[in-house]
């Protein structure tokens, strides 16, 4: 199971732990914890084919808060003839997508999920040294943590000190080992630009 902005789910999405009646589709099965999500209205399960079709729509629930102002600027910039009326639909549309079809992520504290290359990013998983080292190209992971900080953090983040003595030494598998750190790495990924994207926060 996929979904575009979440790439892998069965590791580190926020689900009941066993089977359980869907609110929308009242069917018994494998959900994803209504609590995890935010918004007024509340639900306590929603199954992943539901979550993918949209069933959210019209209530006000949602996943997370895209970055839609950066959004809007990258929309704008790559399409400068389009009218900033017919850009902000757009980056309505995929906003949408975005907060209301795919799983919450665990965090620490709320930040706005980020955006490359016109389009949002899909969150890979929790960093690690041994993440970072793989999927930089040259095999320097510092480099590529440093490389990969996105605009909300860059500015007061310390890369030397992180990569020396906070980020974790052992892959992250599961949300249940993420949940350990008081530091957490959020790795994503532009599926337009191939772009590795980092955001972190304490508990
Ligand atoms: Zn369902």
């Amino acid at each position: 199971m996929q979904f575009k902005y979440f790439l892998y789910p069965d590791a580190f999405a926020i689900w009941h732990d066993n089977p359980i009646a869907c609110d929308f589709c009242q069917i018994d099965k494998k959900c994803f914890d209504g609590n995890a999500f935010k918004g007024e209205d509340k639900f306590t399960a929603i199954c992943p084919e539901c979550l993918t079709e949209n069933k959210l729509q019209d209530m006000d629930a949602y996943a997370c808060e895209g970055d839609i102002v950066l959004l809007q600027q990258q929309l704008q910039s790559r399409k400068p003839e389009k009218s900033e009326k017919a850009v902000m639909q757009k980056a309505g549309e995929i906003t949408d997508a975005l907060e209301r079809c795919t799983p919450p992520i665990f965090t620490h504290q709320n930040w706005y999920w980020p955006c490359d290359g016109s389009d949002y990013c899909s969150f890979l998983g929790y960093g690690s040294k041994p993440l970072y080292i793989q999927l930089a190209n040259d095999g320097d992971g510092e480099d590529l943590l440093l490389n990969s900080l996105y605009h909300t953090v860059e500015n007061y983040t310390d890369v030397d000190e992180i990569w020396e003595h906070i980020l974790p030494k052992a892959a992250i598998t599961s949300l249940a080992a993420a949940k350990l750190f008081n530091t957490l790495f959020y790795v994503f990924v532009s599926q337009k630009t191939g772009r590795v994207v980092t955001l972190w926060d304490k508990r």
